[in-house]
């Protein structure tokens, strides 16, 4: 197309208005970085999936203390295994799926895919990473709305109460001993919960707790059950699950929560749970299945806490 240089400067201005509409509106996340991996834009999309701003987040490095993205393990991907970094120095594209920090503590697992951008001259002057919410994990946190609306809620956490954990373990009690459909239990109590309230105060630790809660809501599976038991103790049900599938959920939860971190006036507060894990038998009644739980999860307390307790230990 031919146009004179100052049709050209118009159609620039017009295009690069249209990709900022485009990026602005985006569902997903988008954000540059220059190769020193200084962050220079930050959409929409990145602050209401991470809670940051752009104000907070343009200017600084990716690998600060904001995002610290870590891998399923908990091992933090920003030094060695950063994608931006290896973008930068192959030049290829990469796919990652992570878990990102919220600002609110909790762990999202986010899909996220690292390109290179160039210049006119072919030189790599930076890179866009596009990160979007897990949509299967999605679902789980879309229950909830529907809880809200019979009476099973608890408000503080958004997670079920206990009334709706003992329903569901009932329902599939029922169908294990019918249909023998396993299911597996996990008991979660938060490690010396009374000393975050001690020293951070009530407030903080109804925060804390809703951190813990939704970092493990954001990583259970659509058709699995997480409720409030009580306190500070929590109760997932995990339909068709293999002893070492219960005990890898539960070691994932342990680690996400042990990474989660809640900012207080710049200080980082932190915590760990116990678990107990153990798979539903045909004997079981609800009292003696919670049990067995619990006592497992006390067997994690005794054990230094942050640990998980299941049956064939
Ligand atoms: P352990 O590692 O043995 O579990 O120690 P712990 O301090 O967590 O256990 P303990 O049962 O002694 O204390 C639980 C605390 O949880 C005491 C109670 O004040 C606090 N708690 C219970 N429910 C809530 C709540 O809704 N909000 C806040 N902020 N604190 C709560
Ligand atoms: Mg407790
Ligand atoms: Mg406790």
């Amino acid at each position: 197309m031919v146009s004179s240089p100052m049709h050209g400067a118009n159609l620039m201005d017009t295009e690069s208005t249209l990709y900022k509409v485009i990026l602005d509106n985006l569902y997903d996340g988008v954000y540059f970085v220059d190769t020193q991996r200084c962050v220079t834009y930050w959409n929409p999309g990145a602050e209401r999936l991470t809670g940051y701003t752009s104000d907070e987040v343009v200017g600084t490095q990716c690998h600060e203390k904001l995002l610290r993205h870590i891998d399923e393990h908990g091992c933090v991907l920003c030094d060695a295994q950063c994608p931006f970094t290896q973008t930068l120095t192959d030049g290829t594209a990469h796919e990652v799926e992570m878990y990102l920090h919220h600002k609110q503590g909790y762990r999202l697992p986010v899909s996220v895919r690292v390109s290179p951008v160039y210049d006119g001259e072919g030189r790599i002057i930076g890179a866009v990473q596009t990160f979007s919410d897990n949509t299967a994990k999605v679902a789980a946190v879309n229950r909830t709305k529907e809880l809200e609306e019979i009476a099973f809620l608890d408000p503080l956490t958004g997670l079920g109460n206990r009334r709706f954990t003992e329903a569901n373990m009932r329902n599939w009690l029922d169908q294990m001993q019918r249909y023998s459909w396993p299911f597996g239990l996990m008991f979660v109590d938060i490690d010396n919960f009374k000393r975050v309230n001690d020293t951070y105060g009530h407030d903080i630790g109804d925060e804390v707790l809703r951190m813990v809660a939704r970092t493990m809501l954001h990583n259970s599976r659509p058709f699995d059950i997480l409720g409030r038991w009580g306190g500070e103790e929590f109760i997932a049900i995990l339909v068709n699950v293999t002893p070492a599938h219960l005990s890898a959920i539960a070691n994932r939860f342990r680690s996400l929560v042990e990474q989660s971190s809640l900012d207080i006036d710049g200080k980082e507060v932190q915590v760990t749970v116990s678990i107990g894990a153990t798979l539903a038998v045909k004997e079981d009644t609800l009292d003696r299945l919670v049990k067995r739980a619990d006592t497992y999860m006390y067997r994690s307390k005794t054990h230094g806490r942050n640990f998980v307790t299941t049956d064939d230990m």
